[in-house]
């Protein structure tokens, strides 16, 4: 799986590096980096819900196998 953010479409609202701080952290410009660009285990789980609550739907989980 392959976690990443589309930093057009990102607000800089901060509810990913906020909320799931082991997956994404803060620039010091506001847009997120992701720390964990393939979740496994428990970490899939709190990468699904990211997406959810992103306001600027700009996170997406890719389940394509490499
Ligand atoms: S939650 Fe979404 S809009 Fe907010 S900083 Fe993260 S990627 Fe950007």
């Amino acid at each position: 799986m392959k976690l990443s953010v589309n930093l057009d479409r990102c607000i800089k609202a901060a509810e990913c590096s906020t909320y799931h701080a082991e997956l994404f952290r803060a620039r010091d410009d506001g847009f997120p980096v992701v720390v964990v660009e393939e979740p496994s285990g428990d970490q899939v789980e709190d990468a699904e819900d990211a997406v959810r609550v992103c306001p600027g739907n700009a996170i997406s989980l890719s389940r394509e196998e490499r």
